[in-house]
């Protein structure tokens, strides 16, 4: 009898894809934990294990329902720690007659598969993942002849295709874009949710990856892993999130505090990424509390998650497709510096790289504003080559797959594209850090000292950064007011912030 091989990868955990609608005798699933995974990067423990779990637990939810799944666990001595050998091994094994699989994510993966099938000599097939809202080619098509490539040209799109927050032709509420009401520093009220609705015990598979010698990076707590590991928990986090933060999602999405790691955020990526969620059903279930509570919530909440989740979620993804291999490579200001040991220990004076770094070591997550203003902001200060900006980013978080982590860290964060994702580097002095949050309070710097004694870094790299690419940025009209207010500084002023960012940027190991 004909056989086909199905392969899942650690981040296709769709239980309500086609594939499973029906069990087929014929079919065989497998799933591989594999070094060639572990080992491409250092990853944070808390990651590996939390995919190591979901995949374990997707594995016998298919078994439950009948299906036949080979699963190779780490330590397997069947398992090959190769793609393509452990493919290779179960055809010959199980006499497979073809073979079958859902397109990855991962630029690196889709090459390495479609070099996989065409050495084999039984027939093969691609399928779609039925995850996303948006083609791989989606994002290309809109701007390839456009002058600029926008996300609200994208978004607005997106909201029309999906008639999500729209009253006919027009956005509900008569505004697409409600970001300008979302800025609010958070003071310790309204009380920020517990985000305590899963937890899982991991100590097993974590004692397996410790056998299994993967070395990785963060701290873990094993009795009590805070992500979702299975379908079930993703729609539980959801809810969570529906009914405890997206009341101030929106208000407070910039906000930072050193007691709070999370504050109003969903901590959906993760099941999002995994495909554990669907990002429609995410989204009507958010619609759906608001127009259940709307004197609670308001448009604003709504209209801010919505943008993340159909808007940039969907649009780093065709990003993503349009620019890769080349957008790896992409190093707009050649810089060459190495990260500072602190972004891996958070053994520095500076309070606010401190805190998101700590963050990141503890929970494997740091919201979007520490992401981009404090650890990406500093990192593109102070000219750190975007490899390794890229490789930390890509370790350390729980729900960082390559696709949605260069987009925003090459792109976004470093503006290593040159300009592709944003208009203008993402970069700020003390100021909007201190307005956004309470590190500056009890930092060993001043805030407000651009120079001279325990003057706050950011300040002076801010300026020295201005300063050392206006060949680069002179013509973007978006910085230009930045360069007027330089130009009027006196060049005692000048002289003095260019010192202090150099001295700095010779002691960077040690600030
Ligand atoms: P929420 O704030 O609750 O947002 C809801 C959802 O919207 C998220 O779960 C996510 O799926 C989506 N979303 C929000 N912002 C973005 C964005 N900019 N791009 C894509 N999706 C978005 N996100 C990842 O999923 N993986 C990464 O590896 C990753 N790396 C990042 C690196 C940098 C330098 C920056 C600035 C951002 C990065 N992001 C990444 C985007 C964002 O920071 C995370 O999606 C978010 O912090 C996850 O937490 P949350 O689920 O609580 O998000
Ligand atoms: Fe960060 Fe400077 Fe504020 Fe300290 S003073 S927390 S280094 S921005």
């Amino acid at each position: 009898m004909a056989k086909t091989l199905r392969l899942i990868l650690g981040d296709q955990l769709n239980r309500q894809h086609s594939w499973f609608k029906q069990v087929d005798d014929t079919v065989v699933y497998a799933l591989f934990e594999i070094r060639q995974e572990t080992d491409y990067v250092k990853h944070h423990i808390q990651k590996v294990a939390a995919f190591f779990s979901a995949m374990r637990h997707f594995a016998d939810e298919l078994k439950q329902a009948g299906h036949h799944v080979v699963y190779y666990t780490i330590n397997s001595p069947d398992n090959k720690q190769s793609l393509s050998e452990n493919i290779q091994q179960l055809i010959t094994s199980l006499g497979i007659t073809r073979f079958e699989y859902q397109f990855p994510d991962e630029f690196r993966l889709d090459e390495q598969l479609k070099s996989i099938c065409s050495k084999l000599n039984i027939s093969s097939a691609a399928f779609d993942t039925e995850h996303f809202l948006s083609t791989r080619d989606d994002v290309k098509l809109l701007f390839e002849h456009k002058k600029q490539i926008l996300l609200e040209t994208f978004y607005r799109t997106m909201r029309r295709r999906y008639n999500v927050l729209m009253t006919g032709k027009d956005p509900v509420g008569g505004k697409w874009n409600f970001d300008s009401e979302n800025r609010k520093k958070w003071k310790g009220t309204p009380p920020a949710p517990a985000h305590n609705s899963v937890a899982n015990d991991v100590r097993d598979v974590v004692e397996e990856i410790r056998q299994a010698g993967i070395e990785t990076l963060g701290n873990i707590d094993t009795t009590e892993l805070l992500w979702p590991i299975n379908r079930e928990q993703s729609l539980v986090l959801l809810e969570y999130f529906a009914t405890h933060a997206l009341p101030y999602f929106g208000t407070y999405q910039d906000a930072m505090h050193t007691q709070q790691s999370y504050l109003f955020h969903s901590r959906l990526s993760f099941a999002l990424n995994c495909k554990m969620i669907h990002p429609l059903e995410v989204v009507e279930r958010v619609v759906q509390e608001w127009q259940k509570k709307p004197e609670l919530i308001s448009l604003p909440q709504v209209e801010g998650f919505i943008r993340q989740i159909i808007g940039w979620r969907e649009y780093m993804r065709g990003i993503y497709w349009w620019k890769m291999p080349d957008y790896a490579k992409m190093n707009y200001f050649g810089f060459t510096r190495k990260l500072p040991a602190y972004y891996w220990n958070a053994k520095t004076h500076m309070n606010c790289v401190k805190h998101a770094v700590q963050n990141s070591l503890d929970q494997a997550y740091a919201h979007h504003i520490q992401r981009l203003m404090v650890t990406g902001n500093f990192a593109l200060l102070a000219g750190i080559s975007p490899d390794e900006v890229d490789a930390w980013y890509l370790g350390i978080y729980i729900d960082a797959i390559e696709w949605v982590e260069i987009t925003n860290t090459r792109g976004m964060s470093q503006f290593a594209d040159g300009g592709i994702v944003g208009s203008k580097p993402y970069i700020s002095s003390a100021n909007y850090i201190d307005k956004m949050g309470n590190y500056c309070e009890n930092c060993f710097y001043d805030k407000a000292k651009k120079y001279g004694e325990k003057a706050c870094p950011f300040n002076s790299l801010y300026w020295n950064f201005y300063d050392m690419h206006r060949q680069l940025l002179k013509n973007n009209q978006r910085v230009s007011m930045m360069y007027n207010v330089w130009d009027k500084m006196s060049s005692y002023e000048k002289e003095n912030i260019l010192m202090q960012a150099n001295t700095y940027l010779t002691n960077l190991d040690n600030l």
